[in-house]
């Protein structure tokens, strides 16, 4: 690898989401929607031929479908159902037929004709009183896109499609594209929006390929073919560096493995702190296809399993039965670790950067997971039927997210007890002792932490969730992204509030939010005193290694430091000081700024 000679070195700062080194060309990636140019009448004798261009668009971008589906990877193939919907969208009388009856009737052309299919299609998408689809418009606007494309003849790029080694440069990408995502190829992604809890980030890690998001100007500002150098740890990309740079990063990039593979050989030590505190350290999973992944990195159990991504990738909504058979599953591979299985969080802005809520004006606050399961006991209660049969196949807990009150935790248990109930005059078993706990991810549930300890086995503190509740920066909103604090004040005693009131009434807590997988604050959640920590499996054995090598008198006291501090800055500056005194070579090996 060597320098661009003539092109201009640049640099830029990103929000690291996915860590590791890369360095390669740049493959820009454009997601922008098609403009329509052209709006035109036609008349009577260019009917026929303008509903023949739309039916050869549609064979276009069917065989594109097609193709996609067929060529994708066998470890992304489990997310087929998006290009699914995607055909029968397609196939779809509301958007096929409409646009040849407005080409025909109204002697329009063909992009005209789909767009105000489009738009009417969305008006009635917006009158469903069902937020899981009137999301789907989303899919609708994406195949709508397509047809566009292959219309125009520009057609869209297929990221499974790319077989050279280069890094992908997007303005933003959906989770349909990072499911395209040819990992052998791809050797990671940058984009200008998102932020560090934004969907693609936590897909990226799933995934294990390096990225950093919210560069904001990405797109603009790199070239095809640009040689980069991006440093998901940091957020730092380099774009066109000089030979001293790229040997600098291969070096860093070599201690970084070097060091990894180092720390995963010893992964399934316990979290012991040299003074003997014991932290139960477990993986949050997505999808079951993960749980390999995780007893691999050493996972104690999984303290978080989203369970959103079953919903997603069914055509309609998944069945009792599949679920069932997804929890079961992953219950027995891990037994006996326990598995905490999330009851629906869909909604909100979690999946902003791939499902827009379009008729909710502040999604982040809207309809979202235990709100919209509560709305729809139908579908909550299915889900609980399926988590309460898999119960007997392992360790299974159950949780319940963005509880704001105790009136919210009363109706849930309420049902609950229903579904056990029904279970029991059907002779079906379950687990009777199965715990239940709350995610803490609000602030409101902060302040009565003391009342809500009297009604659940356990808490866990999700705070990609409370930063952005509490600082009210949206989590997926770059420009506000560095205003997203973990070390904020205001956070590190709402968790402190928690813990103390958890402590005080004995029940379990944990903590799976990303700040559990960042190495900076590992002391002082080890300080707090928690119980437990969650993260992406990928995390799990550098944050055991620190866990190895701090001892938990010192984590303490470092702890009783930060509480006292007034800034975010100044608590991160007295981290990092801390960190490289106590463990200086993880400064050195990029897995935090040296
Ligand atoms: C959180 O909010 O911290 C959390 C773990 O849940 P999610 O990221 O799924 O909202
Ligand atoms: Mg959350």
């Amino acid at each position: 690898m060597t320098a661009h000679p003539g092109k201009l070195k640049d640099t830029m700062q990103g929000i690291p989401v996915s860590p590791g080194i890369i360095i390669g060309k740049a493959h820009l990636v454009d997601r922008s929607r098609v403009k329509i140019l052209y709006q035109y009448l036609i008349d009577e004798k260019q009917v026929s031929g303008e509903v023949e261009r739309f039916e050869n668009a549609l064979r276009a971008t069917e065989e594109q479908l097609e193709t996609l589906k067929n060529k994708m990877p066998e470890h992304v193939k489990e997310h087929s159902f998006i290009l699914d919907s995607h055909l029968m969208i397609l196939q779809d009388s509301m958007l096929r037929d409409s646009t040849i009856r407005r080409i025909e009737e109204e002697k329009i052309n063909a992009e005209w004709a789909l767009k105000k299919s489009f738009h009417e299609i969305r008006k009635i998408f917006a009158q469903i009183d069902d937020e899981y689809i009137s999301n789907r418009i989303q899919d609708v606007e994406s195949v709508s896109e397509r047809i566009l494309r292959n219309l125009s003849g520009k057609a869209q790029e297929s990221l499974a499609e790319i077989h050279e080694r280069v890094i992908i440069v997007a303005h933003d990408l959906s989770p349909a594209d990072t499911t395209e995502l040819n990992i052998s190829k791809v050797m990671g992604f940058i984009t200008d929006v998102g932020g560090q809890t934004s969907h693609t980030a936590i897909m990226a890690q799933a995934l294990e390929i390096p990225a950093v998001v919210g560069l904001e100007s990405a797109s603009a500002r790199i070239s095809d073919g640009d040689l980069l150098i991006v440093d998901g740890s940091t957020g730092e990309v380099v774009i066109n560096p000089d030979d001293a740079e790229i040997i600098r990063y291969q070096e860093k990039q070599l201690q970084h493995e070097k060091y990894k593979s180092t720390i995963a050989r010893i992964c399934h030590l316990p979290a012991q702190t040299p003074d003997g505190y014991r932290i139960a350290i477990k993986a949050n999973i997505e999808f079951l296809e993960e749980v390999a992944a995780v007893r691999d990195h050493g996972a104690e159990g999984i303290g978080l399993y989203r369970t959103e991504f079953l919903y997603l990738r069914s055509k309609g909504l998944p069945t009792e039965e599949e679920l069932f058979k997804d929890y079961r599953e992953v219950a027995e591979i891990m037994a006996p670790e326990p598995v905490t299985i999330r009851t629906l969080d869909i909604g909100g802005d979690k999946f902003a950067s791939h499902i827009e809520i379009a008729n909710e004006m502040n999604p982040a606050m809207g309809l979202r997971a235990i709100r919209l399961c509560l709305k729809e006991p139908n579908l909550f209660r299915t889900q609980l039927r399926a988590i309460l049969r898999a119960s007997t196949f392992g360790r299974v807990q159950l949780m319940f997210p963005m509880i704001s009150g105790i009136q919210e935790v009363l109706e849930v248990k309420e049902i609950l007890d229903t579904v056990k109930k029904e279970l029991d005059s059907e002779g079906i078993i379950y687990d009777e002792n199965m715990p239940v706990g709350i995610m803490i991810e609000i602030p409101s549930a902060v302040t009565i932490a003391d009342l809500l300890t009297k009604h659940v086995d356990f808490f866990s503190i999700g705070t990609n969730d409370l930063i952005q509740y509490a600082l009210a920066i949206d989590r997926v909103n770059e420009h506000v992204a560095f205003m997203y604090q973990p070390f904020h004040p205001a956070i590190l005693r709402m968790i402190q509030q928690v813990v103390r009131e958890g402590r005080k009434a004995g029940i379990k807590i944990s903590l799976c939010g990303e700040m559990a997988g960042d190495p900076l604050c590992i002391p002082i959640l080890l300080g707090l005193g928690l119980d437990e920590l969650s993260m992406n499996a990928r995390s799990i054995p550098l944050v055991k290694n620190i866990v190895r090598a701090i001892p938990l008198q010192q984590a303490q006291q470092d702890f009783e430091r930060v509480i006292h501090l007034s800034t975010a800055k100044e608590v991160r500056d007295y981290l990092l000081t801390r960190m490289k005194k106590m463990i200086p070579e993880l400064g050195e090996k990029g897995f935090f700024p040296a």
